[in-house]
C-alpha cells in the first residue's frame, strides 16, 4: 500500500465521530493491507512506530517541524511560523506548503516511511535533531500534500484520530467476518500480547486459529488482571469460599519480566538491513518493569532491577508485585506519599538511597518457558516460592525482593481480624484470591477481590477518573492557569468518556502546578471526540484522555448535567430531546492522587452504577 492511500484512510477517520464507522474504516483498511504491513499500519494509527509499551518516542517539538518545513520547501522559519499562527495546525501547514509548491509527489510505500519514521524516532545522541529534520524535510518534499499533513503530525504526537485499542480490535474482527463476533478472541490474545502489530500480523498470516495460540513473551506486558471489591470477611467467604488472604500493599504495581537467555533485547527494526535495537546494553540479564499501565519504568528503579537479578532463579520469569519504599530502621512499610517520590525521571540513584524500594511479590504469570496464565493460583504460588533465592524469612531488611505473606482461610472472622491487623499496620486493607482462581489477563474478575479501609461511611472506595478539561481559574488559582476541572469515567459499550464532577477544591498548590502541566502538554484543540459532556459542563480548555487521577467522595447521586449513566428521550409534549434519567455525579469530589492508568482502565459506567446501588440505592 501507498502511504497517499493509507492518508486518505486517516483522513476517513478523522472526518468521522461515529465508532461504527470508524470500525468500517478500519477493516477496509486492514482488508486492504498485506502481510508485512499490516502490523506498521497498526502503529502509525496509534501515531507510533513500535507498540505503546515500548519507551520509544519522536522527541520533536513545533520548532523542529517548522524547520523542516522551512527546509522542504525554501521558506525562513519566519514565514511558516505566520501560517502556522493562523491555522494552529502544522499538520494543515504542510499540506498547504506542500500544495503550493506544485508537482504530485511520490507515491512512496507505507513500508517505506514506516521506514523513515523509524530511524527519526530511534536516533538519538549528539547531531541527532539535525539528522531527524533532515529526513523529514525529505518527507515533505518526496510525498503529496495529504500525506504530508499526517507527516507532520505523528512527530508530533498529534495524529488523535480518536479512537482507542478496543476500535482496532473491532475493525479486526470486522475485517475476517464483517461482525464484532471474533472480537473476544481477538481480545482474548491481545490481553496476553497487547502488540496491535502483532496481533493484525498473526490474524494476516496464521488465521484466528494462529491467534489463539498466542503465549506469554518476555518483553511484552500482560494486560493486568483487577479486582472486584467487597467489603468484609463474611461477603468474601460466602463469593469464594477458602481462599488465600494477602495484604493489600499501597504503593504501585510493577510487572516484572525476566530473562537470562536474551541477554539484550533483540533488535525490533531493521533499516537498510542495519539494526536499530532497542535496549543495546550488555547486562548478562535482561530486567524491565512495567507500571499498571504498561509504561517502561525500568530505568526509575535500579534496586528492584539488582533485587530481582539477586534474587530469581527461574531462567525466564514473568511476575508481579507491589512496590512500596520501607524505613531502613524499623523495617516497616511506609506511606504511598513517601513512595511516590520514587517515581521521578532525574536524581534516581540519589532517592533510591534515601527511599530504598521493596517488591512484594504475589503473581507468577509464566516460567521458563511455560505460561501460568491457565493455571490455578495455589499452583502458581506454589512455583513462585520455587523461583526464589533463599525465601525464608532471614536477613529480610537487606532483601529487595520479598514474598507476599499469605493466610489460607475459610472463616469470615479470621479475615475480618486480618483486615483489621493490616489497617493498624497502615496498609490499605486485604486482597482474597481464590484458590482455584485462574489469572484473568486484562479483566476484572471475582479471582482476586478487595476489601479495602471505606473512606466514608456511604462510598466504600475511590473512583479513578479521567481529566477531560478545566476552566481557566480565579483568585489564587488564576496563578496556576487551572480553576475547577472536569472529570469523568469510562462507557466500555461506547468507548467514550462520560463526566461525573467538576472539582474545584482539595488540591494542594504542588498538585494544581503538576494538573497544569499535564493539562498543557495534553490539550486538545476543540472537545475530544470520545467526550460526551452536557453544555452546563462546558469547559475553558479541553484535554485529551490521557490523566487519571484517583478521587475521593462522599456519595454518588443523581444529576442531570453529568453525562454518565444519563439517558436522553423526547419529552412527553414536545419533539426535543430531554433527560429522562439523571446521570451519576460524585458529591463533595476530592483528589487523592495521580494514577499510573491508561484512561480506558479508569472506573467505568457499570461500576459506578453498582456503587450507586450499593448505597442502598
Ligand atoms: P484496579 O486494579 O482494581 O483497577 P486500582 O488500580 O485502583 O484498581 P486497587 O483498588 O488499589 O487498584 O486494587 C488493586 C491493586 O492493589 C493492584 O493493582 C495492586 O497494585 C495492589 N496490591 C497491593 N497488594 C496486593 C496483593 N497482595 N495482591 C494483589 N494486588 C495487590
Amino acid at each position: 500500500m501507498n502511504f497517499v492511500r493509507l492518508s486518505q484512510y486517516f483522513s476517513e477517520l478523522e472526518n468521522t465521530t461515529s465508532r461504527n464507522s470508524m470500525v468500517g474504516i478500519l477493516a477496509k483498511l486492514f482488508r486492504e493491507t498485506s502481510e508485512g504491513e499490516v502490523d506498521k499500519i497498526c502503529y502509525l494509527l496509534q501515531g507510533r512506530v513500535l507498540p505503546l509499551f515500548e519507551p520509544i518516542e519522536f522527541g520533536l517539538a513545533d520548532r523542529m517541524i517548522i524547520k523542516a518545513l522551512g527546509r522542504a520547501f525554501n521558506k525562513t522559519e519566519d514565514q511558516v511560523n505566520k501560517i502556522f499562527k493562523a491555522k494552529g495546525d502544522l499538520g494543515i501547514v504542510a499540506e498547504q506548503l506542500r500544495a503550493e509548491a506544485g508537482g504530485k509527489g511520490d507515491k512512496l510505500l507505507v513500508v517505506k516511511v514506516y521506514e523513515k519514521l523509524s530511524e527519526v524516532a530511534f536516533f538519538s545522541g549528539p547531531g541527532s535533531v539535525e539528522k531527524k529534520i533532515t529526513m523529514l524535510s525529505e518527507l515533505f518534499s518526496n510525498l503529496d500534500s495529504l500525506s504530508c499533513r499526517y507527516i507532520a503530525r505523528i512527530p508530533l504526537n498529534k495524529l488523535r484520530l480518536g479512537f482507542s485499542d478496543m476500535t482496532i480490535l473491532d475493525g479486526l474482527s470486522w475485517m475476517l467476518s464483517g461482525t464484532k463476533k471474533d472480537r473476544p478472541a481477538i481480545e482474548a490474545a491481545y490481553n496476553v500480547r497487547p502488540d496491535l502489530g502483532f496481533i493484525a500480523e498473526t490474524i494476516k498470516t496464521k488465521g484466528l486459529a494462529g491467534l489463539k495460540k498466542t503465549k506469554p513473551v518476555v518483553g511484552t506486558p500482560i494486560l493486568m488482571t483487577r479486582a472486584e471489591r467487597l467489603t468484609g470477611g463474611e461477603e468474601i467467604v460466602k463469593k469464594i469460599g477458602r481462599c488465600a488472604i494477602e495484604y493489600k500493599y499501597d504503593g504501585f504495581r510493577l510487572q516484572v519480566h525476566f530473562s537470562k537467555k536474551v541477554k539484550s533485547q533483540k533488535a525490533k527494526v531493521k533499516i537498510d538491513g542495519q539494526n536499530l535495537g532497542l535496549f543495546e546494553d550488555d547486562k548478562k540479564e535482561f530486567v524491565r518493569l512495567f507500571s499498571r499501565n504498561l509504561e517502561d519504568v525500568t530505568n526509575m528503579y535500579p534496586d528492584v532491577v539488582q533485587g530481582v537479578i539477586d534474587q530469581i532463579k527461574a531462567e525466564e520469569a514473568i511476575f508481579e508485585g507491589e512496590a512500596i519504599a520501607f524505613s531502613t530502621k524499623t523495617g516497616e512499610f511506609l506511606p504511598f506519599q513517601e513512595t511516590v517520590q520514587r517515581r521521578r525521571k532525574y536524581d534516581i540513584s540519589q532517592k533510591a538511597e534515601e527511599i530504598p524500594l521493596r517488591l512484594v511479590v504475589f503473581e507468577l504469570l509464566y516460567v521458563n518457558g511455560e505460561s501460568l496464565l491457565e493455571t490455578a493460583y495455589q499452583e502458581r504460588r506454589k512455583k513462585l516460592e520455587s523461583i526464589f533465592v533463599n525465601h525464608d524469612k532471614t536477613n529480610l531488611a537487606k532483601k529487595t525482593v520479598v514474598l507476599s505473606e499469605i493466610q489460607i482461610c475459610d472463616k469470615a472472622k479470621k479475615i475480618d481480624e486480618i483486615f483489621s491487623e493490616a489497617i493498624r499496620k497502615g496498609l490499605e486493607g486485604i486482597m482474597a484470591k481464590k484458590l482455584q482462581g485462574v489469572y484473568q489477563a486484562g479483566a476484572r474478575g471475582w479471582n482476586w477481590i478487595k476489601y479495602k479501609k471505606s473512606y466514608s461511611a456511604k462510598l466504600e472506595d475511590t473512583i479513578d477518573a479521567v481529566v477531560m478539561g478545566y476552566d481557566f481559574g480565579q483568585g489564587k488559582r488564576q496563578g496556576f492557569g487551572i480553576g475547577d476541572f472536569l472529570i469523568g469515567v469510562y462507557d466500555s459499550q461506547t468507548d467514550k468518556f462520560l463526566t461525573v464532577a467538576k472539582i474545584g477544591t482539595g488540591l494542594t498548590d504542588e498538585e494544581w502546578r503538576t494538573l497544569k502541566v499535564s493539562s498543557s502538554k495534553y490539550q486538545a484543540a476543540s472537545i475530544p471526540k470520545r467526550y460526551v459532556v452536557d453544555k452546563a459542563m462546558k469547559c475553558d480548555a479541553w484535554v485529551e484522555p490521557k490523566m487519571v487521577v484517583e478521587i475521593n467522595a462522599d456519595e454518588i447521586t443523581r444529576s442531570p448535567v453529568h453525562t454518565a449513566g444519563r439517558k436522553m428521550g423526547k419529552s412527553k409534549s414536545g419533539t426535543a430531546e430531554t433527560v429522562i434519567v439523571p446521570g451519576f455525579a460524585l458529591r463533595f469530589p476530592r483528589l487523592k492522587t495521580f494514577r499510573e492508568k491508561q484512561p480506558e482502565d479508569a472506573t467505568t459506567v457499570e461500576e459506578i452504577e453498582k456503587m450507586y446501588k450499593r448505597q442502598g440505592h
